[in-house]
């Protein structure tokens, strides 16, 4: 008789890891919070908030007392909590290095949103502020848990698509709303280059598991456009990757919805179109033994990053994507700048190590039948 596939038991209460959200945004409160619900490793201990009054309200329907709601101004009220091991930061881009700095002082672990910090030296003042306080830090790159994601890597680095020649990806999405934090430079640190355009370079780099050695790119700031006077509409850009496998990238606030990942190889393609929505996500390979879209067992990226980060809480562990990843992402920014501002290519650091600045692998569902 065959033998059923072990049974994944539950995390006892006890060894569950607290947590405390930081910042009460669209984002936490339409994918986090219900995510975190149902995860087995972690669960929401607290909240701060600047609004007491919505603190209050999510925090009864989550079953918390009112006393589990912090201001910012009170956040150090958190180090006398045992029950909160770490803080989720998911605030405007410019606030991370405060609050983390601020919960690694209270010996918190960090998982905070992306981009961590503003340009690549606040992301890496960041990352010293954690290993000074010997806490761990993780970012929260939700694609990097994603099994289509790895689905796409396996593809990429296997024989599967022969040798990778080219690769391109778009994303990009209408922001229409003047005021927004994301189109303030002081808040933000650029316009759809960290907020969206990160998406495609982190991703081109983790289903590689290499670094770009160069950059070239440019980018379009319609100033007359009250939206665009301090953060740019669009760029594009080309990554050089080893041994002459170039990516084409377009990011922008400007055209409709689009995110896609395609990869083509000398034996096979692959296209990732979603490519990085939060549901829905499509994978297809093609090669000329025809087209395989493989399907995976429901699942919700933010609860598997949580987890896994819960778990490296547990076992002391670098976190697959550790403060270091987010440093290079941000290195890789600053030259896509600099070459937008200069017109000239601008070379990187060569890197040879595969995934050089990642942890330890996610245990992850793997594809069905
Ligand atoms: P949001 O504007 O919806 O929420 C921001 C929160 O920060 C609000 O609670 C707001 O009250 C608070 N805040 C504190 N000071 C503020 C200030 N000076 N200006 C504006 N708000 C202030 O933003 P969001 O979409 O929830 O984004 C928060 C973070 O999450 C950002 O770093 C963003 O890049 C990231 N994010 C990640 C994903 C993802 O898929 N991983 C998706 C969306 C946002």
């Amino acid at each position: 008789m065959p033998r059923k596939p072990p049974i994944k038991l539950p995390t006892p209460e006890s060894r569950r890891v607290g947590f405390a959200i930081v910042g009460l945004g669209k984002l936490s409160v339409e994918q986090l919070i219900p995510a975190v619900r149902t995860s087995q490793e972690g669960y929401v201990a607290a909240l701060v908030t600047s609004e007491p009054d919505k603190g209050v309200e999510f925090a009864r329907a989550l079953g918390l007392k009112d006393s589990d709601v912090y201001t910012y101004e009170g956040f150090e009220g958190l180090a006398d909590r045992a029950d909160v091991e770490a803080v989720y930061i998911v605030l405007p881009n410019s606030l991370h290095r405060e609050f983390i700095t601020r919960a690694a002082k209270m010996g918190k672990h960090v998982l905070s949103e992306k981009p961590l910090g503003m340009n690549a030296k606040d992301a890496q003042k960041i990352v010293q502020a954690c290993h000074k306080a010997g806490v761990l830090l993780m970012t929260a790159y939700r694609c990097q848990y994603s099994p289509h994601h790895w689905a796409a890597r396996d593809a990429v680095q296997g024989a599967q698509l022969g040798a990778v020649k080219l690769l391109d990806s778009i994303h990009v999405q209408v922001e229409d709303d003047p005021t927004v934090w994301r189109l303030q430079k002081e808040l933000a640190g650029g316009g759809p280059l960290p907020d969206v355009g990160i998406y495609s370079v982190n991703t081109l780099r983790f289903v590689t598991g290499q670094e770009p050695e160069w950059v070239f790119a440019t980018l379009h700031q319609p100033k007359k456009d009250k939206r665009f006077r301090e953060v740019e509409e669009s760029v594009s850009f080309m990554l050089g990757f080893p041994d002459g496998v170039t990516a084409n990238v377009h990011t922008s606030y400007g055209a409709f919805k689009t995110d896609t990942l395609r990869v083509m190889g000398d034996r096979g393609n692959l296209l990732m179109d979603p490519a990085f929505t939060y549901e829905g996500l499509k994978l297809s390979i093609e090669t000329k033994d025809g087209t395989m879209t493989p399907s995976f067992p429901a699942y919700d990226q933010f609860g598997l990053e949580f987890d896994h980060f819960a778990q490296r809480v547990r076992d002391g562990k670098q976190p697959w994507t550790p403060g270091e990843e987010a440093v290079q992402d941000h290195v890789i920014m600053d030259a896509i700048y600099e070459s937008a501002h200069t017109g000239k290519v601008i070379q990187l650091k060569a890197v040879k190590k595969k995934d050089a600045f990642r942890g330890t692998r996610p245990t992850l569902p793997s594809a069905e039948g």
